[in-house]
């Protein structure tokens, strides 16, 4: 029995999604004709109360654009410095939008309306003009952990103030809502707009949303053809984020579950020095000498079970719609008796 805990994107097309792709009715997407795609972008749109929403192939790609239509060159963009849009994105703040970043060391991925105040630049010319705040939710590098919508709402306060955007990089945003019972429609209030990924927890094999007002879609739409992401018949594609939405939403408290109950275990070993808590999917823990994080991950791989080295101390473990409960027993088996 392979284990495949490494990421929640290595997931394979349930048999329903693949019935769904089956029978999509599709169309050119470049001429917005696709029903299918037409069909998941207002479904996502309503769900978030927000007016419209475009598919675009990665998260990557839905954040870039949102960026790039938020912004022009030469201004600050504000996140945190574990933000994905910062370290995962291939340098596409500046690539892409020639924007300049100001970090903000948040606690686990998330900051404080305060902190978002203090990033914000006066109105001086040495200084470039902060346009955007990201927020990441949940926060991957804080080990999936949740933003209070309190504070979310705060933070827009002080984004308002100042006559900036807010994105929400939201790749895992499905997490949080099932984790803290909350719902789209909050979110869809509080941000400018807000990107949702579909080949993560939901198990789409691709595919992202970006959603928010009308005339933020529409320069979107042009940004997403600059970057090559205009699709012809994707609603081959998009059927399985429309399957995803409405079958594979609720059942992400199941990964939250498993999550806990690796994370119990994990904690209980001496190797561990400490787990991040624990709040949706995934599962990030501090490793001890004499051990460092390689060496955690090659003893659970010597046991079929695979995990990735987040750092040289730090080894993550994620859960998803592939992760059967034996499997999350066999996992904690294994835990022990390392
Ligand atoms: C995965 C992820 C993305 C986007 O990923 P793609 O692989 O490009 O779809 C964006 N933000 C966060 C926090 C992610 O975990």
């Amino acid at each position: 029995m392979l284990v495949d805990l490494r990421s929640d994107t290595i997931t394979q097309p349930t048999a329903g999604m693949i019935d769904a792709m089956r029978k999509a009715i599709t169309g050119d997407d470049v001429f917005v004709e696709d029903p299918t795609v037409n069909e998941l972008e207002k479904m996502t749109a309503e769900l978030f109360g927000m007016e419209a929403a475009i598919y675009c192939p990665t998260g990557t790609m839905s954040n870039q654009i949102a960026i790039k239509v938020h912004t022009n060159a030469g201004e600050e963009v504000i996140c945190d410095k574990m933000a994905h849009v910062y370290l995962y994105e291939a340098g596409g703040i500046a690539f892409n939008a020639g924007c300049q970043v100001k970090l903000i060391d948040g606690n686990n991925g998330k900051f404080t309306a305060a902190q978002v105040s203090d990033a914000i630049n006066p109105d001086d010319v040495h200084k470039p003009t902060s346009t955007l705040v990201c927020l990441e939710n949940t926060a991957n590098r804080g080990g999936g952990s949740c933003y209070q919508l309190e504070e979310i709402n705060k933070i827009r306060k002080v984004v308002d103030e100042n006559k900036l955007k807010l994105h929400l990089d939201g790749a895992r945003l499905f997490n949080a809502l099932v984790a803290r019972k909350e719902s789209p429609i909050e979110y869809g209030k509080v941000f400018h707009s807000i990107s949702v990924c579909l080949n993560k927890g939901l198990g789409c094999p691709i595919g992202s949303m970006l959603i928010g007002p009308s005339d933020f879609i529409r320069k979107a739409r042009r940004i997403r053809k600059v970057f090559g992401g205009g699709m012809r018949q994707a609603g081959y594609m998009a059927a399985t984020g429309i399957y995803a939405l409405k079958n594979h939403v609720h059942r992400l408290a199941e990964d939250h579950a498993h999550a806990k109950q690796l994370a119990d275990a994990v904690s209980k070993k001496d190797f561990c020095a400490q787990v991040i808590p624990v709040e949706t999917n995934i599962v990030i823990f501090e490793v001890r000498a004499p051990f460092t994080a390689k060496q955690v991950v090659e003893k659970l791989k010597a046991k079929q079970i695979l995990a990735i080295a987040m750092s040289a101390t730090q080894v993550r473990l994620v859960l998803h719609l592939d992760i059967r409960p034996e499997m999350v027993s066999y996992t904690q088996h294994c835990i022990d008796k390392m």
